[in-house]
């Protein structure tokens, strides 16, 4: 009798997922950003559902700079009706993963959120300015995540 492979849950999925050494080359996306997976992902293989192991281990919400007032929580799919986000940080749109402020419909991609934010390294140990609402982030300035006054 086989040994029954390891599965993990997580909260985007309905169903357990086992990790997977995609092969090089292999053609494998990360349903939670998009991106090519390299390495080690996490499948399900029923639904063609894999997570590579930055969306996997995406804390369920964060403090991000260039958000200071709300914490920002990850959702597994947008919540708009048109069932997909325009990213604060980039500009771009995204169907999947998102870190979002529903107050302030403030969303970000989990790629953007973790490559802007550097509490993400930092434990999180970062001071909301209460009072200074920095809404809507200045992102047509060029400025993406200018230091909160
Ligand atoms: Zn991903
Ligand atoms: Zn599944
Ligand atoms: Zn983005
Ligand atoms: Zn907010």
């Amino acid at each position: 009798m086989a040994a029954a492979p390891t599965t993990y849950k997580h909260f985007s999925h309905a169903h357990a997922l086992a990790v997977h050494h995609t092969a090089p080359g292999s053609d494998v996306h990360c349903s939670g950003c998009k991106s090519r997976a390299a390495g080690c992902v996490y499948a399900c293989w029923a639904c063609n559902y894999f997570l590579d192991q930055q969306c996997f281990a995406a804390a369920r919400s964060m403090l991000h700079p260039a958000h200071p007032t709300h914490p920002l929580t990850l959702l597994p799919y947008p919540t708009y009706a048109s069932a997909s986000f325009f990213c604060n940080a980039c500009g771009l749109a995204g169907d999947a993963f998102c870190y979002c402020c529903s107050d302030c419909e403030f969303d970000v991609h989990v790629r953007c959120a973790a490559a802007h934010n550097p509490n993400a390294a930092a434990g999180l140990g970062y001071t909301p300015h209460t009072g200074s609402a920095l809404y809507p982030p200045p992102v047509q300035t060029g400025a993406l995540f200018p230091t909160p006054m």
